[in-house]
């Protein structure tokens, strides 16, 4: 077994570390659900999980993800885009994750934005708490091209240290452009 995990694993662990019972969180991208059942197990029945996709089928496959995990009454799933996220967020978050690109198995033109996925990653950045956490995993290259990538990658290079700690990791020798993980923490 390899120690150096891909970008997913590595959300998955960060984002462990921080959620708790009863915490109120983001999947900024629902697509089939997998993060989305992450968090509620997480946040358990007393936390709240904010789930946004733009494909109804994307949110159809998660519903029936959740309702077969028994998590559908702790997930409050949007058919909007999660640059809209302030109409339907209003309490502070622990977290938010974003899985950018394409629905696996969906229409690969239907896949997210840099400047829709910066705008919410900035409402994310508001509603999160001190020490929360915002993942990013940034597909690119192949049908999801370099625009996305390298608009969120130059953005949060932007973003003022003294408000978050922003870091970024990738596989640097691997084929087929290898996800990359962006991780931020706002500071206290
Ligand atoms: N996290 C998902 C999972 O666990 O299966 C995978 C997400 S998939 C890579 C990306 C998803 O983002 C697609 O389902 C797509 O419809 C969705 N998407 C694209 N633009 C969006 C937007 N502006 N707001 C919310 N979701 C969007």
């Amino acid at each position: 077994m390899c120690i150096l995990k891909n970008s997913l694993y590595q959300s998955h662990e960060i984002v462990s570390r921080v959620v708790c019972n009863g915490d109120i969180v983001v999947d900024a991208t629902a697509g089939n659900g997998h993060d989305t059942a992450f968090l509620a197990k997480l946040v358990g029945a007393g936390g709240l999980v904010y789930s946004f996709d733009i494909q109804e089928s994307a949110l159809n496959t998660t519903r029936n993800k959740l309702e077969a995990e028994n998590l559908l009454n702790r997930v409050n799933l949007i058919h909007d885009g999660h640059q809209n996220m302030m109409k339907y967020v209003n309490k502070p978050i622990k977290a938010a994750m974003f899985n950018l690109g394409y629905l696996p198995g969906g229409d690969h033109n239907i896949g997210t934005r840099g400047g829709t996925t910066i705008e919410a990653i900035k409402s994310a950045m508001e509603l999160v708490v001190p020490h929360g956490i915002i993942s990013i995993v940034v597909y690119y290259g192949g049908d999801s091209g370099f625009d996305e990538k390298n608009e969120v990658i130059n953005y949060i290079k932007t973003i003022d240290c003294k408000k978050f700690s922003v870091m970024q990791t990738e596989f640097v020798n691997q084929i087929n452009c290898p996800p990359i993980f962006v991780c931020m923490e706002k500071n206290a």
